[in-house]
């Protein structure tokens, strides 16, 4: 079903269906993380992605998107996202954010992560920290009832309460449903109170991109590939989320946002299958 506005609006078994989807998405970025060492192409990254994801009965979102060649996309160091997984190896002290989908039974997941190679600078690390922890503010400022730049705002207060990083305003996170990409744009700055309004059965992806210097930005020749102008580093986390009754439900998140959502003091607002 579909709102005014474009939004999806999904049925409890639909959202069971991107729960599912989610988890393969989940479990395919943490068998990743551990994968991510000196010496390891992105392209093997991208295989071992790929074979995850197809042995869980899922299918890559990524693979023949507009002609995209990977299952994830790889992004390091000065790439904000799309970069294109292939010949290039990780190295000591770059920083990698890893972007995965995956459909299953026609439902998507759509998640990523940051993650240092080997001995990674603390300037880095804490990049990568406030982005993630930037998103985790959008999600406990989700509420049933209340507006789409909650969100917004809220990740943009952390970023900038805590750190002087740029937040990348070209790009920003999405609904998800029966397609990877859907209204509304959830952009990662912004004043609350605005946009539409937050009900059950919607889904979306909060993705922040931070920048370590300006967050201006170009697409490299392969038409994919999103880089800092200044050259400087960037961070991008993000996960799935919806909302029910009791409280966000983090749907690519392996414990649905549990222990994470808890020490915000929110609680979380998983289904039972
Ligand atoms: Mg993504
Ligand atoms: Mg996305």
């Amino acid at each position: 079903m579909f709102r005014d506005r474009g939004i999806e609006i999904k049925t409890r078994e639909q959202i069971l269906s991107m729960r599912a989807a989610g988890l393969v998405v989940g479990r395919t970025l943490e068998l990743l993380r551990g994968e991510v060492k000196a010496g390891i192409s992105t392209g093997e990254l991208d295989a071992i992605a790929e074979d995850h994801i197809r042995s869980s009965g899922a299918v890559p979102s990524f693979k023949g998107y507009h002609g995209f060649t990977g299952s994830i996309c790889a992004s390091v160091n000065a790439e904000i996202v799309h970069g294109i997984p292939g010949e290039r190896v990780l190295a000591d002290g770059d920083l990698i954010s890893i972007d995965c989908g995956a459909i299953v039974d026609g439902w998507h997941g759509d998640a990523a992560i940051t993650v240092g190679v080997g001995e990674v600078g603390a300037d880095l690390l804490e990049l990568a920290r406030i982005c993630e922890e930037s998103m985790w503010r959008g999600f406990a400022a989700a509420k049933l009832g209340g507006r789409l730049t909650d969100i917004s705002a809220a990740v943009e207060a952390y970023v900038r309460a805590n750190s002087s990083y740029g937040i990348v305003e070209d790009f920003v996170g999405h609904g998800i449903g029966s397609a990877m990409h859907q209204p509304p744009n959830v952009p990662n700055f912004g004043r609350p109170g605005r946009g539409p309004k937050l009900v059950e059965g919607m889904a979306l992806a909060v993705e922040p991109m931070l920048t370590l210097g300006k967050q201006e930005n170009h697409t490299l020749e392969d038409d994919w590939t999103v880089v800092t102008d200044d050259g400087r580093s960037a961070a991008h986390t993000e996960h799935t989320f919806t909302l029910t009754p009791k409280g966000p439900w983090i749907l690519t998140a392996l414990d649905g946002g549990e222990a994470k959502l808890a020490e915000l003091g929110i609680a979380c607002g998983a289904l039972a299958d």
